[in-house]
């Protein structure tokens, strides 16, 4: 079995040919790490590799890390249920899943005023699946326009979640069009996709950061529940 640390550096280096196969600067690349169901002391042996940032799903799985580790950057990467955008706004450094303006609302209003504001993305359904969390891309800039209205709000970009039986590539050209065309409108500096298998793919068109759970921490035994 490979270590965290092996991981970590074996993540990295993929990350370095996919951006140098895409001719883009590796550092233009962030990797996130999706610690979800992984113990403190697993996300600590990722930040001894010199990791920083790192994913959860569920709000409530999220807070005991946080409490424990406050010094690394934490970024919700699961949707934001109404009922827990206060104890969203108070912990995290990003929500990456925005997509209703009451959820921005709210989480405008509950952040902290003694925490810079809330970095966000604007979650975009690339999948075309109706059950899929996400505003359909046709509706991303009118959310954007709400968002970057709210003043405890930076709004930093876009993020999507492929449908992984169909045409990922696709999907992915599909989101890089789409950051490109608002990016100098909403001053973006953020695409989040691609995940462990589909890293390369994702830097392949235009990822600035890639959320990896798999290839770092191992297999997840369990998915908590919502
Ligand atoms: C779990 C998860 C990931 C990480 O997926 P891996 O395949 O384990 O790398 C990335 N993004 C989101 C939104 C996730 O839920």
């Amino acid at each position: 079995m490979t270590t965290i640390l092996e991981n970590v550096q074996a993540v990295r280096a993929r990350i370095a040919s996919a951006a140098q196969a895409a001719r883009r600067d590796p550092a233009g690349v962030t990797l996130l790490a999706v610690s979800k169901t992984h113990a403190v002391d697993r996300i600590e042996q990722a930040h001894a590799a010199g990791q920083n940032a790192f994913g959860e799903n569920y709000v409530q799985d999220a807070l005991p890390k946080i409490s424990a580790l406050p010094h690394l950057e934490w970024h919700l990467i699961g949707a934001v249920q109404s009922n827990k955008t206060r104890v969203a706004a108070e912990n995290f450094d990003w929500v990456q899943t925005v997509d209703r303006e009451k959820i921005a609302r709210r989480l405008s209003d509950q952040r902290p005023a003694d925490r810079p504001p809330l970095n966000v993305l604007i979650q975009v359904n690339i999948s075309g699946e109706a059950s899929k969390s996400g505003v359909v891309p046709a509706e991303a800039a009118a959310l954007a326009e709400a968002v970057v209205a709210l003043p405890r709000m930076r709004l930093r970009g876009l993020m999507a979640v492929p449908r992984p039986e169909s045409d990922t590539a696709a999907q992915f050209s599909e989101m890089q069009a789409l950051y490109e065309r608002l990016k100098a409108q909403f001053g973006f500096d953020t695409l989040s996709m691609g995940m462990s298998d589909e890293l390369e793919a994702a830097i392949a068109h235009g990822a600035t950061m890639v959320r990896i759970g798999t290839a770092i921490f191992g297999r997840r035994k369990t998915e908590s529940p919502a």
